[in-house]
């Protein structure tokens, strides 16, 4: 199998898997409890969370352990309103965002909340300048992604955040697809929010961090049995927490990855004709793109892919299976024929030049053979 759809998740890395493995069986205690067992379960759930803080640049004290990027993107955007609903109503955000940022944007319009969703370029970039001109007295919330999901296309996030603190709004980042595969130093970022999710950088499914500045205030998202300093309650996912820090510590190297992606996109471009990277290869995350093939569609080629043993996909995995075109492809301004054919590949770092190679053959062939039948 070669496995080129890492943004949709990726494989659980050994070393994930063996610091996960003890949580399991010796290490299995409830971190609330007093006894000495359960000092050793929190000490493994405080280690993790001294990973992010070192590698995001904040005190341990502002990381905050969640069920995932969906969660902590939802808790990000529901408790920033509920904390500052009283100031203001107004939060701006922009059309590529994942559906974890758009679903929860529409749910708080319905609770009387507006919502500006700016536009983004060809390129999919969304421009400081038009979040300067969005901003308001009343704005409490500036949501932009740190890269995006379906193009890897990185947006101007210190700008932005500079931004929207010299209006006295809080700025979050989904940076789901971001944390672990390039840099990001929340307070040279200016960062107020930044959701991460542990299952897109080789850590475990069902368990992500949001990093909460000290300065800004923010409701909790989930009420029980005051875990997680009174903000996050629930049981603390302590195997998801070491796994999450293990798979960070371990994380793929960027220019290796990187370099795989351009060995893909030039063999593509050179190799097929009516070929179109979407997002272009400039500032975008080391492993992610998204190619659009013209006279084919997306979906076939992939399936085509499949019966290889080559796995890739359309857009993202959460709207694949919807049958409806890119929301992200049609907010950069193309049309359906480009939506509805682009590829997206998004690789890491086991991937070899040998599985590059081969990906790109098999794809030239079905492409030539598909363009065959439908002429
Ligand atoms: N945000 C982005 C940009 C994503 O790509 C994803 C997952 O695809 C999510 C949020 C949701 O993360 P999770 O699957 O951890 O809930």
């Amino acid at each position: 199998m070669i496995y080129l759809d890492n943004a949709a998740t990726t494989k659980l890395k050994r070393s994930a898997l063996d610091a996960m493995l003890p949580c399991f069986s010796e290490n299995f205690a409830n971190p609330s409890a007093i006894h000495l067992a359960a000092g050793k379960a929190r000490r493994a759930v405080e280690e993790a969370r001294a990973v992010f803080a070192e590698g995001l640049g904040c005190a341990e004290d502002e990381i905050y352990f969640t069920s995932g990027g969906t969660e902590s993107d939802n808790w990000a955007i529901v408790g920033t309103a509920e904390a500052y609903g009283n100031k203001g109503r107004h939060i701006i955000t922009q059309k590529t965002e994942h559906h974890a940022v758009l679903n929860t944007c529409e749910a708080l319009k319905k609770k009387g909340f507006e919502v500006t969703y700016l536009d983004v370029d060809e390129y999919g970039v969304l421009s400081p300048e038009s979040v300067e001109k969005a901003l308001r007295h009343d704005t409490i919330l500036v949501s932009v992604m740190a890269a995006n999901n379906e193009t890897g296309v990185m947006q101007k996030i210190s700008e932005i955040g500079k931004l929207a603190h010299k209006n006295k709004s809080v700025f979050h980042t989904d940076a789901v697809q971001a944390f672990g595969h390039v840099k990001l130093n929340v307070k040279d970022m200016n960062i107020d929010l930044l959701s991460a999710s542990a299952h897109k950088i080789g850590g475990p499914k069902g368990t992500g961090l949001l990093y909460k500045s000290y300065d800004i205030m923010l409701s909790p998202l989930i009420y029980g049995g005051g875990q997680e300093r009174n903000m996050r309650s629930g049981t603390e996912n302590v195997p998801g927490a070491a796994g999450f820090a293990a798979a960070f510590k371990d994380r793929d190297d960027e220019d290796k990855v990187r370099e795989l992606k351009c060995r893909l996109s030039d063999r593509i471009l050179n190799e097929i004709a009516g070929t179109h990277i979407n997002g272009g290869t400039k500032d975008t995350l080391p492993g992610i793109l998204n190619v659009s093939i013209d006279g084919v569609k997306g979906e076939s080629i992939i399936m085509r892919l499949s019966s290889l043993g080559i796995y890739a996909s359309t857009g993202s995995a959460c709207t694949s299976r919807s049958g409806e075109s890119s929301h992200v492809l049609k907010a950069m301004g193309f049309g359906k024929e480009r939506c509805d054919s682009s590829v997206r590949f998004s690789l890491c770092g086991d991937n070899t030049t040998k599985e590059i190679d081969e990906a790109a053959e098999a794809l030239k062939e079905i492409v030539s053979d598909l363009r065959n039948i439908l002429k």
